[in-house]
């Protein structure tokens, strides 16, 4: 037989298809070894067929794996065949997503152990009286049956083996399981569901629509649907995809996960060790585990028979991959959900715009959750004008009503959350004294500051701004562009509440597979009366004994340089806030900011997410941006300079055409140097352009594949997160 083989080479020149000849059980899917360029390397069978249009002796064999079934399902192959088209990427590229790294490099071992088991009655056995750890051994083999022999051999050394020797026990090795979350435990607790969660189960089950928008509130018992229907999907041997943006930061519902279905659960997330991610991944194949729990890439998880794909947070930015094959975690997702004709859930307290403005236009079903579980409140947000602070002399980080809230948790033994946002490389620059904030005249975004040029920056239409001196609006000096971070604000804290027992949590505290899950744990605990954190603390959690919730500096995301600022400020208010009064107590939120009277913010506090989207969706369409145009930016990185300038010229010069071809289709376009110049030794230049007619796409995807060399790479994204 001929198979057709994908070799594993991420480079261009090699994506195609290679005949082989193979053994005739050979399947399609199947993991091989093939001579490839006076090596062996890493090959998928495409498919099998008789007849090769090369002689057979021009042919070499491939060599087959051992595994027990083919790492990729059928379904795998068309999925992999979609997202080659849609994202012009090489399919060896495409493949690797579908499978553990480890599994590709052949690294991990499955683990294995001997056991003992008696094969012989004690009863027969002839054993030395003075052989007392043979004796041992072989009477707590006949009362517990089969053993680990690490165990015998540490009780009585050396028992086993007399034994074996005689005939009497026989040796097996067995493969271990290794179970990632042994410490993530929870009590398993079924509940009756509340009419809103029994009619939004049904909707999703008798809806024609593949798509399903649940907007409820925090607290709306989301969570509870989520697990209604992956129970149903197991009930009638189905399987299911649960995303979550970022599984290390939500123990919580792992344990809940884990409480309710066991074993059927599996975990996939990159926290986990080699051996534990291929164990997982391998149960998920065949069939032991049902249910994939995982962060964005758990989308490929190699399950058949999907009943449900889960997309919790849906609005988070995590599930656009920055790393090539640059997929949007809801595409991969829609496909999978089209091909299997299931339904594709998706869950936010705050839904991007571009997914509610689909969800009302009638293309994805709308569930609506109002209230939360027991009609507890949503906590009253209140809003510290940092303005005034200043005014009256408080440079601190803390305002006086963000004080005495504090004073007010501490003494009445309840819990406190201090949110600090700190993303970006570089500031904003902000008028401590009018609340102004530098933006660019074309484009209504904020500029960015950068340090080695001393200049402002618009990050959408490159334009160059002189630094300030003073205020244009009020001709102050106080102009601020450093943030504060996380631990300066532990350690204020800890002067102004000497007895209060404070944790951080960042990504410099939160090291390792269970590092996040340990200070999430002790706070749970109540071991620590204030948790100090940056975004990673707004998602998901739900401690009862927390009544307030500072927000330190709200303005920090509002004017991060991206037309999705004020979206993000709503979502991430939204969401903090969210995290305060979840149990009997009613609970407070201290919103600190220099700007008052924004938009964004006055939505925020009263929860109207209908009031927001409705402002926010006007501003987009009368600025053109997404989702009435697509951004796109295409991005070209190397680390010699030249060749990546070559590279950018050819992908402009080819662009450009494009581009006066089709001016209509374009709403901006033009080439600069990326934000950021160069990261680990990249330099990086891109062309920007907005859309707003989607049909050149596909060309544009053409020409960086066409431009991608051995050490530039082109990369193409759209409505980037991040457009550093
Ligand atoms: P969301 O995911 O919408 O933020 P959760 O699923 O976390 O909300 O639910 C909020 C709280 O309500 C949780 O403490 C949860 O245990 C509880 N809860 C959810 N559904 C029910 C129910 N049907 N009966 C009682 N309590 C519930
Ligand atoms: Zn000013
Ligand atoms: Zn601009």
């Amino acid at each position: 037989m001929i198979a057709e083989v994908i070799v594993d080479i991420a480079a261009g020149e090699t994506d195609r298809i290679y005949d082989y000849l193979c053994d005739d059980d050979t399947a399609v899917g199947s993991r091989v070894r093939a001579p490839f360029g006076g090596k062996i390397v890493p090959g998928f069978v495409m498919r099998v067929k008789e007849n090769s249009e090369l002689p057979k002796e021009r042919l070499k064999k491939v060599l087959p794996c051992t595994d027990e079934l083919p790492a990729l399902t059928e379904e795998c192959l068309v999925l992999a065949n979609k997202m080659t088209a849609r994202y012009r990427v090489p399919k060896a590229l495409v493949l690797r997503l579908f499978l553990p790294t480890e599994m590709r490099t052949g690294k991990v071992r499955e683990l294995l152990r001997n056991y003992a088991e008696a094969i012989v009655p004690i009863s027969e056995m002839k054993i030395a009286k003075t052989a007392k750890n043979q004796l041992g051994a072989a009477e707590y083999l006949a009362e517990n049956g089969k053993t680990d022999c690490a165990y015998l051999n540490n009780v009585y050394p050396g028992g086993v083996a007399g034994l074996e020797k005689k005939g009497y026990v026989k040796i097996t090795k067995e493969q271990i399981l290794r179970d990632p979350y042994k410490t993530v435990t929870g009590e398993k607790v079924e509940r009756t569901l509340t009419p809103d969660q029994k009619r939004a189960v049904e909707t999703i089950g008798t809806d024609e629509r593949t798509v399903q928008l649940l907007h409820g509130v925090t607290g709306s018992g989301k969570t509870e649907i989520y697990l209604t229907l992956i129970a149903k999907c197991l009930q009638e041997g189905k399987s299911s995809i649960f995303l979550v943006p970022e599984i290390s930061l939500t123990p919580q519902m792992l344990a809940q996960l884990r409480a309710r279905f066991g074993k059927n659960a599996a975990i996939l997330h990159s926290g986990l060790s080699a051996g534990e991610r291929f164990d997982e991944w391998w149960r998920l194949r065949t069939g032991e585990a049902k249910i994939a729990i995982g962060a964005r890439s758990a989308i490929f998880a190699p399950l058949e028979n999907l009943g449900v794909i889960i997309l919790d947070e849906e609005h988070d930015s995590s599930y656009s991959s920055e790393t090539a094959p640059r997929y949007n975690t809801f595409d991969v997702a829609h496909m999978r959900a089209k091909t299997n004709g299931c339904k594709l859930v998706l869950g936010s307290a705050t839904p991007s715009v571009d997914t509610y403005k689909r969800a009302t236009e009638g293309e994805f079903s709308l569930i609506r959750l109002e209230k939360r579980i027991n009609q507890r409140p949503l906590p009253e947000i209140v809003i510290a004008d940092m303005r005034r602070e200043v005014r009256r002399g408080n440079n601190s980080a803390f305002s006086s009503a963000l004080k005495e809230e504090l004073e007010k948790c501490l003494t009445a033994d309840k819990q406190a959350i201090l949110f600090l946002n700190r993303r970006g490389y570089s500031q904003t620059v902000i008028c401590k004294e009018c609340g102004y904030v530098a933006k660019c005249e074309a484009c209504d975004v904020s500029l960015t500051y950068h340090r080695d040029e001393d200049c402002l920056k618009c990050h959408y239409c490159g334009a160059k701004y002189g630094m300030l001196s003073a205020c244009p609006e009020c001709g102050s000096i106080k102009l601020s562009y450093a943030g504060t971070g996380t631990q300066r604000i532990v350690s204020d804290l800890q002067k102004l509440y000497p007895r209060a027992r404070i944790l951080r949590m960042d990504n410099d505290t939160t090291s390792g597979k269970e590092g996040h899950y340990k200070i999430l744990k002790t706070f749970a605990e109540k071991k620590a009366d204030i948790l100090v954190g940056t975004q990673m603390i707004a998602k998901g959690h739900d401690f009862p004994s927390v009544t307030l919730v500072g927000i330190l500096d709200a303005d920090m995301s509002l004017h991060f340089s991206d037309y999705r600022s004020g979206e993000r400020t709503f979502q991430l208010i939204t969401q903090v806030a969210g995290r305060s009064g979840r149990a009997g107590e009613a609970g407070k939120v201290v919103l600190q900011t220099f700007d008052p009277e924004n938009d964004v913010l006055r939505y925020a506090i009263e929860y109207d997410y209908e009031g927001f989207y409705r402002n926010e969706i006007s501003l987009r369409a009368a600025m053109a941006f997404p989702p009435f145009s697509k951004i796109v930016r295409v991005l070209v990185t190397g680390e010699d300079d030249k060749k990546t300038l070559e590279a950018l010229r050819e992908v402009y010069f080819a662009l450009e055409k494009l581009y006066t071809d089709n001016a209509e289709k374009f709403l901006f376009f033009n080439k600069m140097r990326a934000p950021i110049k160069r990261i680990q030794n990249k330099f990086r230049y891109q062309v920007l352009m907005r859309l707003s007619d989607t049909s050149v796409l596909p060309e544009i995807y053409n020409v960086c594949a066409e431009a991608r060399t051995r050490d530039v790479l082109v990369a193409v994204e759209e409505n980037p997160a991040n457009l550093s």
